[in-house]
């Protein structure tokens, strides 16, 4: 059992402690200890890290965990330590303390969105640059009723409240029935209940701050739906919901700053640079008829004529997708047309749907048995592509069987 110094005075920075139980795979070492400042995983906050260290040794602890029995997991530099050792434990404090800030946000809170909206906090989780609570809530939850729990929680920061806890053998009936949040039925050992004057009162393996104000600001960063009734919320405290909001500010100024006009809002040169687009591709649009129509006056005016049909044939140069909505347009306004064109690596076989006599996919399998490759399509469209000659030779072969074909 290690003894969790921890819970005794939560801003320890270091300590020493008797080395109870070794581990070691490679240069990675799990150590246990008779006592100590880490806290392991666990309640949505990550565990401690820091060094543990010896005479010509040091451990980089990076993972701590367990209940009873306290692992400290890293990497160790110099010989193993020896069962029975003293060592020296040092927190990486700057971490700790944030997490604390952040673990203590969190119990304001949940607790405000208790009290206002009659939401429990269903999960939490600690991350290195923010957090996550989960909330059920059975309607829409906006940005009003955000704001509004934000603002309340923050009051709950700045009037400084005393964060205290008590330990339980067993709870009182006063207690148990004023917690926010119902007693683990697994719980095992002490209870340990966090009270927040009369903000929130819950139990709580964690580590919290001393006064509600030393986690310094609460800001919801985002929401969002998880499932029908059940929301995530993503906060910030203390020092990490700053560099949070100065990287959100680094993001703006620097989009604000690439705008053609860089003046505030963002979000009105955002909508001028939709409205521009919007515009330029009305205006590609209309260019794009107008050089189909010239397009397909050229071709037309080359076609040959064969028992009242015309026949476009051409290499084409753009792309199959492109080309193949031009054919479609030119035959659609054209009766008694069809259409050969071969691209690069495609062929393209369309016909007006009233030009008698004549059948796009026939005349695609024929001409691919003497060119090579493959494809298919419907009376009026074929495509096909992978022959094994260049584009003129496959357009002479498809102008000469259609021909074939018109005469007999
Ligand atoms: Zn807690």
């Amino acid at each position: 059992m290690t003894f969790k110094l921890f819970y005794i005075d939560p801003y320890l920075r270091e300590a020493s402690a008797k080395v109870e139980d070794v581990e070691v795979r490679g240069n990675r070492i799990r150590v246990l200890l008779d006592k100590t400042i880490f806290y392991p995983e666990g309640g949505g906050q990550p565990s401690d890290r820091g060094v543990i260290k010896g005479d010509s040794f040091r451990i980089e602890v990076e993972k701590v965990e367990g209940k009873d029995e306290i692992w400290h997991e890293g990497k160790l530099k110099g010989r193993i330590p020896k069962e029975g050792e003293e060592v020296e434990l040092e927190l990486d404090w700057e971490w700790r303390y944030e997490n604390m800030r952040q673990h203590t946000g969190q119990h304001i809170l949940s607790a405000i969105l208790k009290r206002m909206y009659n939401s429990d906090t269903t999960g939490f989780q600690i991350f290195p640059e923010y957090n996550k609570i989960e909330i059920n809530f059975d309607e829409e939850l906006t940005w009003e009723h955000i704001l509004a729990a934000e603002l309340e929680a923050n009051e709950v920061v700045w009037t400084n409240i005393p964060v205290e806890v008590e330990e339980y053998e067993e709870l009182p009936e006063e207690v148990s029935s004023a917690l926010r949040k119902s007693l683990p039925k697994d719980i095992s050992g002490k209870i340990r209940v966090v009270k927040i004057g009369d903000v929130d009162l819950i139990p709580c393996g964690g580590t919290h701050v001393k006064n509600t104000g030393e986690v310094g600001f609460i800001k919801v960063l985002n929401f969002y739906r998880k499932t029908k009734n059940i929301w995530r919320i993503e906060f910030a405290c203390g020092y990490r919901a700053l560099i949070y909001l100065n990287k959100l500010l680094e993001d703006y100024w620097e989009s604000l700053d690439k705008m053609p006009n860089k003046n505030r809002p963002l979000i009105e040169r955002v909508e001028e640079l939709k409205q521009e687009l919007k515009n330029i591709e009305k205006e590609k649009v209309e260019l794009r008829r107008e050089l189909w129509e010239w397009k397909g006056k050229a071709l037309l005016s080359n076609a040959d004529e064969s028992d009242g049909i015309k026949v476009v044939s051409y290499i084409e140069s753009m792309d199959m997708k492109d080309a193949q909505a031009f054919i479609v347009y030119l035959v659609d306004k054209n009766p008694n047309t069809v259409v050969l064109a071969v691209g690069k690596n495609y062929v393209i076989f369309a016909k007006n749907k009233n030009t008698k006599g004549i059948r796009m996919n026939e005349l695609l399998r024929e001409v691919l048995k003497e060119v090579g490759g493959g494809g298919g399509g419907s009376e009026i469209l074929a495509k096909g592509g992978g022959f094994k000659k260049t584009p003129e030779e496959v357009l002479e072969v498809a102008r000469r069987i259609l021909k074939e074909k018109l005469k007999s």
